[in-house]
């Protein structure tokens, strides 16, 4: 039977790692609902729309079209048919994501979407309000989480894979700041579901977060 698995968390918690790599074992689908609130952030700053404009960027958000391609191991988004895979990583777009993603109306109308996804099951989901909100009846949930210096280590390293630099503690800074505006916004803040099970990922390597979050959807 294919199930919903809901993986949350804070960021950098190596949610997309584990969750590609899950959904890649059970050969589910893989969807990654950062990667919507970072299209409509980008949207916005193509725009020139200032981030505390709440109604245009809700009224642009109506002319948008985002669309996801599952690919062997990960997903493109595309962004009014671009693809942006690679551009909503970006540091502008990272650090500014939270703001847009407190307005209600882009919650309500992105969260649509996902449950449209995932309703056939089948589904690997990442983000921060899928075990409470947008699945709430998700068969597995994932609250994944780590210390906040190991979390700015590996994104440390995964910069450095992309010669981006910045500094540990930069990024210590950032890491909690992001934590902070997403589990304090109104609507739908960061939690973990009641029923989620916590893993702190923080002395364990990937394989063994993907072993232990197989081992509990097998049973
Ligand atoms: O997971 P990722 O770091 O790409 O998410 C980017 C941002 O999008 C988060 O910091 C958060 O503000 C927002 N987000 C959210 N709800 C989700 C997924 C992401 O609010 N389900």
């Amino acid at each position: 039977k294919k199930i919903q698995i809901a993986i949350d968390g804070p960021a950098s918690s190596g949610k997309s790692t584990v969750a590609k790599l899950i959904a890649k074992k059970f050969a589910y689908i893989y969807c990654d609902t950062g990667a919507m609130y970072r299209a409509v952030t980008l949207n916005a700053i193509n725009n020139q729309i200032d981030l505390d404009n709440e109604q245009s960027i809700v009224d642009l958000l109506q002319h948008t079209v985002i669309d996801f391609k599952t690919i062997p191991g990960g997903q493109q988004v595309f962004l009014n048919g671009k693809n942006v895979t690679e551009t909503i990583r970006n540091e502008e777009i990272t650090n500014s994501v939270s703001a847009v993603a407190a307005i209600k109306d882009v919650r309500s109308n992105l969260v649509k979407k996902q449950q449209k996804i995932a309703n056939n099951g089948g589904i690997v989901m990442d983000g921060r309000d899928i075990g409470t909100t947008v699945l709430p009846n998700a068969q597995v949930k994932i609250y994944l989480v780590a210390s906040v210096l190991e979390r700015a280590k590996r994104r440390l390293k995964d910069n450095q894979n992309m010669g981006i630099n910045i500094s540990l503690d930069q990024l210590e800074k950032e890491i909690s700041n992001r934590d902070y505006k997403d589990s304090h916004r109104k609507i739908s803040p960061l939690r973990m579901a009641k029923d989620a099970i916590k893993i702190d990922t923080s002395s364990m390597s990937v394989e063994q977060v993907v072993n232990k979050i197989s081992t509990i959807i097998d049973q």
